[in-house]
């Protein structure tokens, strides 16, 4: 195979595209998914405010899958998730399993969420904000269980799909993204007239095009800062990404588009709460995406590594059994739930966890 490459691209080459012009690497690329609404109407993530389980789909929640095969023959795997956050326990689980079937090393795995609001609970992720009954204990535990399982497998029919590719990358902008420290909500469509906005931001979008030996878009991976909460309603949704990853399909027929947030905790999509609006500025940040891929884009290198390390993380001063009782019967349900886990960690292992 490796003497294939060089040819089929040299075809490319005399296709005359210059934006593309550059010397061939031996890359080969895979990419799958896998549709992971809840089959169920079962309780959503991301606000503690809500009252009741999901009512219905706005669109599909997907597990995407990229794996990688750098010319030096190592490989990784991105896995971009529709969902709020995944707990540290499963990512364990999956990753193990990753590691035992596909012998990928932990270091070559990334688990992404794009943290939309209007996904399911998943396990005991953020578990102290809700309040879930039996039935919706045994959902959410199911749904955890057909992750894995779906995870395991996307990622499967990406490495059975490796084949050779390019890879490039470069950088757009989009601007819905305002910090939610500095500015009022409110009265951000004035202040962003008056070029007022104040706070942080970071507005790039990054992309990373795979493309096959025919030179046709494979996957394309884009990432931007921002919250993905426009919608706070009762339907499953992935937001703006997942808004922009439906407009990219559409308009890439046979790609896949996979969405990783940024570092945009401090970043809200300003107006919000509308359908529209979070239709909108998908449409944005896919604009964007798809003004980079017009660009002549820089070829990525010959060398694929992967590195991973995890840090403790000291939490600040710890609460007294004392306070833990007392918040135990707060008028905040979450701050009273919170409590009252804390107080039976306490009594199972003797003392709270210090990081
Ligand atoms: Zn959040």
């Amino acid at each position: 195979m490796r003497y294939c490459l060089p040819v089929l691209l040299g075809g490319v080459l005399l296709a005359g595209t210059p934006a593309h012009a550059e010397a061939p690497k031996l890359w080969k690329a895979g990419v799958a998914k896998v549709c992971i609404t809840p089959e169920k109407p079962m309780w959503m993530s991301g606000y503690a405010a809500r009252t009741k389980p999901a009512e219905g789909t706005l669109h599909d929640l997907w597990a995407k899958a990229l794996v990688l095969e750098g010319p030096n023959g190592q490989r990784c795997a991105l896995v971009t998730l529709d969902l709020v956050g995944i707990e540290r326990s499963l990512a364990q689980g999956i990753c193990a399993e990753l590691g035992r079937r596909y012998r990928l090393p932990r270091s070559a795995v990334l688990l992404s969420v794009s943290h939309t609001h209007t996904g399911p609970v998943v396990g005991s992720n953020l578990n102290a904000m809700y309040f879930l009954d039996v039935e919706q204990q045994q959902l959410v535990a199911d749904y955890a269980r057909t992750l894995h399982r779906k995870i395991v497998r996307v990622v499967g029919d990406a490495i059975n799909g490796l084949a050779p590719a390019r890879l490039s990358w470069g950088s757009g902008a989009a601007h819905f993204a305002v910090n939610r420290r500095n500015n009022k909500e409110p009265n951000v469509p004035k202040l962003r007239e008056e070029g007022k906005l104040k706070g942080p931001v970071d507005h790039q979008v990054p992309v990373l095009s795979v493309r096959d030996a025919k030179d046709d878009l494979k996957a394309v991976v884009f990432g931007y800062a921002c919250h993905a909460t426009v919608l706070p309603f009762y339907k499953w949704s992935g937001d703006y990404p997942g808004f922009a990853q439906i407009e990219l399909e559409k308009a890439h027929p046979g790609a896949v588009a996979l969405f990783w947030a940024g570092c945009g905790a401090d970043q809200n999509p300003l107006p919000r709460r509308r359908v529209e609006l979070a239709e909108k500025y998908g449409k944005e940040l896919a604009g964007a995406v798809d003004a980079v891929l017009h660009k002549r884009m820089k070829p990525i290198g010959e060398t694929l590594s992967h590195v991973y390390t995890e840090i403790d993380l000291p939490f600040a001063d710890l609460p007294t059994r004392e306070q833990l009782v007392k918040d135990s019967t707060a008028k905040d349900r979450y701050v009273a739930v919170r409590a009252k886990m804390l107080l039976e960690q306490l009594a199972a292992k003797g003392s709270l966890r210090g990081t």
